[in-house]
């Protein structure tokens, strides 16, 4: 048995214990939190750590096979300017570098103490990767296509789909983006997610292009599309903002990741809660940054902040998938959200969105959920700091 103390734990799911103690069996199930009242006497075969405890991050959107592209693309493209850049990307082979690159990442990814991860997938570059790894995968494969033959590009998500499942990976498929799959193509998903119940995801919002793109069929992301030489002439623009339009496309019983919602309004987020069962909002604000040089509204989500999760998004758009990096993003916009909400948006809301809350999230009997010292924490103001650091103890 290891016991481990700081100067404060932070469990998640019960206020701070200062001068706490957490109990481990061998393999890093917790047996018991002992709050030492902050009288700390206690000190048989004891490990104590200057900093706080806090539970391994879940980061819940994530593009691993998409590691080779680290330092690669300049900031601010916009996201049409991103969506080129990819695009070109992908249509390359798949090299050893991407391999070797999703390896590297997902090691990293474990030492800035993340255990588990919502993964989109559009090949199956990341099974070996995954099937090797420490952490906990579930994997999104994303279609898209507005073309004429929604069959085609179903069959092919299912066949990489299938490809994770038969590999022992869990896995669902799910719609890129409200822009990028027509109606047909959603109606194909929404069947299938329904039938197995599956977590389902989407890019929500991205940019202000995209509510352009439905409201008017006009703006950046057409200029793209044109670019990329898709053909639009039978899609049709439905007067309202993109959400409202596909809405009734998305199953409502099924868990939900709504992705950036950087340009939803308070009443579209509003309605989310309202229309679907289980729906989180996932930020990445580093990456929205590099792409567009603007935060999500994080006051506009403290409304909802049992529902908030944070992802990295890919290396594409960020320098690190590093929670942490996201959680000192957030306290530096705006310090006046507390450490404790962070980092609820950082493990627990995550753990649940993405069904793996029995093991990782919290501290709390019976789970597994990996220990994370932070150093460098300002304990006048109870926050992380820029100089915050992670070591990863269990
Ligand atoms: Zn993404």
């Amino acid at each position: 048995m290891r016991r481990i103390a700081a100067n404060y734990i932070f469990p998640v799911t019960r206020p701070p214990l200062k001068n706490g103690i957490v109990e481990l069996d061998n393999n890093g199930v917790v047996l018991n939190l002992i709050d030492t009242k902050g009288d700390f006497t206690e000190s048989r075969n004891l490990e104590f750590y200057n900093g706080v405890l806090v539970p391994g991050f879940v980061n819940t959107h994530c593009h691993l096979e998409l590691s080779e592209l680290k330092n690669t693309f300049n900031r601010s493209l916009t996201l049409p300017g991103f969506i080129t850049e990819i695009v070109k990307y992908k249509k390359k082979n798949v090299t050893e570098i991407s391999r070797e690159s999703a390896f590297l990442e997902d090691d990293l990814m474990k030492r800035n103490g993340i255990v588990a991860v919502g993964d989109i997938a559009n090949t199956s570059l990341t099974i070996d990767v995954k099937q090797k790894s420490k952490l906990f995968y579930h994997t999104f494969v994303e279609v898209m296509g507005l073309n004429k033959n929604p069959e085609y590009n179903f069959s092919k998500g299912i066949d990489v789909y299938n490809q994770f499942l038969s590999a022992g990976l869990k896995s669902s498929v799910v719609p890129h983006a409200p822009y990028s799959v027509s109606p047909e193509l959603f109606n194909r998903v929404k069947t299938f997610a329904v039938q197995n119940n599956s977590i389902q995801s989407i890019h929500n919002q991205e940019s202000e292009s995209e509510n352009q793109f439905f409201e008017s069929k006009t703006g950046k992301l057409v200029d793209a599309f044109m670019s990329m030489g898709i053909d639009l002439s039978g899609w049709n623009a439905t007067g309202k903002h993109s959400l409202e339009s596909i809405n009734e496309f998305l199953p409502r019983e099924n868990n939900f990741l709504f992705v950036h919602n950087l340009y939803s309004t308070k009443n579209e987020l509003q309605d989310i809660i309202e229309t679907f069962k289980n729906p989180f909002f996932v930020l990445c604000p580093n990456s929205n940054f590099f792409i567009g040089e603007k935060y999500p509204d994080f006051e506009l989500f403290l409304k909802f902040k049992d529902k908030v999760a944070l992802g990295t998004d890919s290396l594409a758009s960020n320098t690190s998938l590093s929670i942490l990096d996201e959680m000192k993003t957030i306290t530096r916009i705006n310090p006046a959200i507390s450490f404790d909400t962070i980092l609820q948006w950082a493990t627990l809301n995550g753990a649940k969105a993405l069904n793996c809350e029995k093991e990782f999230g919290s501290f709390e009997t019976g789970k597994q959920p990996g220990i994370n010292l932070i150093s460098d924490f300002d304990f006048t103001k109870m926050q992380i700091t820029e100089k915050s650091r992670i070591k990863v103890l269990v």
